[in-house]
């Protein structure tokens, strides 16, 4: 391998810096230069690029989101697009291409790979944890942290007031945000996909809890940590259903993309420089359509194609546990 592509893809994450740059450090050791593209699969379709420099990754370590910019590139789900995205690959002499996102970018790696002769390995970089293959992807610490941060805060507004919360967390399909951060916020109740649909006919399992506390404790404040689709019509519209069934305000609180950002945490930062050393390593030993992950603290490979199959679970003491205690 004498030249190397990198980008980063779908929703940016604290930590992909640190994989960045540990991509770039590792690529020059081995006297491998490296390209970086930028936005994304954009900058692979409309040639947006440059060779990445260890200056260009000085300084950045701490930083959140990438340095390459990140994108949404519905052009490559187009049947044209990988095969334009290859044909650059092709014409830049790009001997291997380093993929750090979710699965979603995973699959538009191998749409790639269907026409590209080089190499591609991934690298799992997304705030919502639900790539297979790794145990935490990189971002999910800090996002938790960050979810964290602003429970402890609305914690305290909740407690002045004796209002019900609801604090909406991202994590598309998965709960692993919610119940990490519910769990560490100490929310009263943790609303996720893996505990099942929750429609607009089965508050009860939502209300008794609330019920029970008020009246067992008396409690001034109360905190449900919701993961974002977990509710017809969104967390604002199940806070409406709470408020006119028990007849206490319930305010909802929508996170957003404040989880995106911020400066990784040190996890973040390790796994990031870990995973990006690795999946040069890994390269130069002949690894093709793998990711780079960690299990179990090893470091492993795991096809790329498996990446999106949802085995990975969110962790079952703690979902057992929560649902033990209810509302604590
Ligand atoms: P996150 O979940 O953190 O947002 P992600 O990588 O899963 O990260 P997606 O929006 O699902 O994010 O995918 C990112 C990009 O990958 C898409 O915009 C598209 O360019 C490409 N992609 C996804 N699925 C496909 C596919 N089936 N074929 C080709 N390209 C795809």
């Amino acid at each position: 391998i004498k030249r190397l592509g990198v980008l980063t893809s779908g929703g940016d994450a604290p930590g992909m810096n640190a994989a960045i740059r540990a991509v770039l450090l590792t690529a020059a050791s081995y006297n491998i230069e490296v390209v970086g593209f930028k936005h994304g699969y954009i900058g692979l379709l409309e040639q947006e690029y440059k060779t990445l420099m260890p200056q260009h990754v000085q300084n950045i370590i701490q930083r959140g989101g990438t340095i390459l910019k990140s994108a949404r590139c519905p052009a490559l789900q187009t049947p044209e697009g990988p095969k334009l995205a290859a044909a650059t690959l092709h014409q830049l002499n790009i001997d291997a291409l380093i993929v750090i996102g979710g699965d979603g970018s995973f699959r538009g790696a191998l749409e790639i790979a269907k026409h590209y002769q080089g190499q591609i390995i991934g690298v799992p970089g997304t705030i919502d944890n639900d790539v297979d293959g790794t145990d935490n992807t990189i971002g999910y610490a800090t996002a938790i942290d960050t979810a964290l941060d602003a429970i402890d805060k609305i914690r305290d507004t909740a407690d002045a007031f004796e209002r019900i919360f609801l604090v909406e967390l991202m994590g598309r399909h998965s709960g692993f945000i919610a119940l990490s951060a519910g769990i560490a916020g100490g929310a009263e109740q943790i609303i996720c996909p893996e505990f099942g649909p929750l429609s607009a006919e089965d508050l009860r399992r939502v209300l008794t809890p609330i019920q029970h506390a008020q009246l067992l404790m008396g409690k001034a404040s109360y905190i449900i940590v919701v993961a974002e689709n977990s509710y017809p019509g969104g967390t604002t519209a199940l806070a409406d259903a709470l408020t006119k069934a028990i007849g206490i305000e319930c305010r909802a609180c929508i996170l957003g993309h404040i989880q995106r950002g911020g400066s990784p945490v040190g996890a973040d930062r390790i796994l990031g420089s870990k995973l990006g050393a690795y999946a040069v390593e890994q390269l130069l030993q002949g690894a093709h359509l793998q990711m780079a992950g960690e299990v179990n603290g090893e470091l492993s490979l795991y096809p790329l194609a498996l990446t999106g199959e949802r085995t990975k679970a969110i962790d079952p003491f703690l979902v057992r546990w929560q649902q033990q205690v209810g509302s604590a």
